[in-house]
């Protein structure tokens, strides 16, 4: 079956990490019967197709009611076809959810919760901006895992002055919950947070690489291999949502600032609370060459990377010369070089 996914984005969070870029506002109070109708709004514009997975995405959408998530899948489920197993996941906090919300957004039509840990330790968690202490964030797993099947968190490593015995230790403590699947992602400085105007001081490229290659390794021997650069997973538990925006498939994107893609055509909500309200939104219509550059750079994130076809050979052969790529039986995908340079590879494929 073709996939397409709808991405729900809601944009309040409790406060601003400093370390974060996406579009987020603090969370004062909502009219939640005047963002209920203008993501309803949103809703009724998409084109008709077989829905394959649904993904409530922030900001802290476990701010969000159930009532209200509620009803947005309801509206989908009764507007489109949707598949008989369609993922339908929520980012949550640890802060900004409990067990009682878990069972409410679950009872909801929720199949998938993704909890934002970060860190397993407190000096870190106090480090990263985070609102909960490391007691909460070990409460929430296993409270998540008593409700949901399938469940992933997130943790951000790399941070200043994390050694790779440090490292090692927080990540066998979160092996210990058995998790079908984990986003690991290496702690980067983006344009215009507040991390960004501070002097951090990341760990140097050789100490980041060295919990990198551990870190596959670990998750390897777990059982829980990497199938994107950052994300790890049991067999089967791969996110379906996510795995749409790496393969190249289409998707569209409501609530502020979400963005889609249908085909040729690129859709981007404003990043501003009221003009989304109001009903703005711009479309793009992108040429086959940029959608295909786009599909490339998605799909090298990819363990299994893309299929060759289509491609522009100049710089990938230049890329394979350097023992960055690989092409095979088809398919073109990033060495563990490649992957450990990932964001170089990219730009000199660009
Ligand atoms: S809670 Fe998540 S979305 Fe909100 S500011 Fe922090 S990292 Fe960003």
């Amino acid at each position: 079956m073709e996939k397409f996914g709808i991405y729900i984005h809601w944009p309040f969070c409790l406060s601003k990490c400093p370390y974060c870029d996406f579009f987020s506002l603090p969370a004062a109070s909502w009219d939640e019967k005047t963002l209920e109708s203008a993501y309803i709004r949103d809703l009724k514009r998409i084109p008709i197709r077989t829905v394959t997975s649904l993904f409530f995405g922030g900001g802290t959408p476990s701010l969000m009611s159930p009532r209200l998530v509620h009803r947005l899948i309801t509206v989908i489920r009764d507007n489109f076809p949707v598949a008989s197993e369609m993922e339908i996941s929520l980012e949550a906090n640890p802060d900004a959810i409990d067990k009682l919300k878990m069972e409410a957004f679950h009872a909801a039509g929720i199949n998938r919760l993704s909890l934002g840990i970060q860190a397993l330790n407190q000096k870190d968690l106090k480090f990263l901006g985070r609102r909960h202490t490391l007691e909460t964030a070990l409460q929430r797993i296993e409270e998540m895992k008593s409700v949901f099947y399938n469940f992933s968190f997130d943790l951000i490593y790399a941070r200043p002055g994390q050694t790779l015995q440090a490292w090692q230790n927080e990540l066998e403590e979160a092996l210990s919950f058995n998790p079908p699947h984990l986003s690991l992602y290496q702690l980067t400085i983006e344009e215009e947070t507040p991390f960004a105007r501070k002097n951090i001081d990341l760990p140097d490229d050789e100490i980041a690489r060295s919990l990198y290659e551990w870190t596959l390794e670990r998750m390897e021997k777990a059982d829980c291999p990497f199938y994107e650069v950052s994300n790890f997973a049991r067999s089967g538990f791969e996110c379906r949502h996510n795995l749409l925006y790496w393969e190249g498939d289409d998707y569209a994107g409501i609530g502020p600032a979400a963005h889609g893609r249908l085909g040729l055509i690129a859709t981007e909500n404003p990043k501003n609370l009221s003009s989304w309200l109001k009903g703005e939104t711009i479309t793009t219509l992108l040429s086959p060459f940029e959608r295909q550059e786009e599909k490339l750079i998605m799909g090298l994130r990819l363990k299994k990377g893309i299929s060759d076809k289509g491609l522009s050979p100049i710089n990938i052969q230049k890329a394979i010369k350097k023992g960055w790529l690989k092409q095979e039986k088809g398919r073109i995908f990033a060495t563990r070089e490649g992957f450990m340079m990932l964001n170089q590879l990219i730009l000199e494929l660009a």
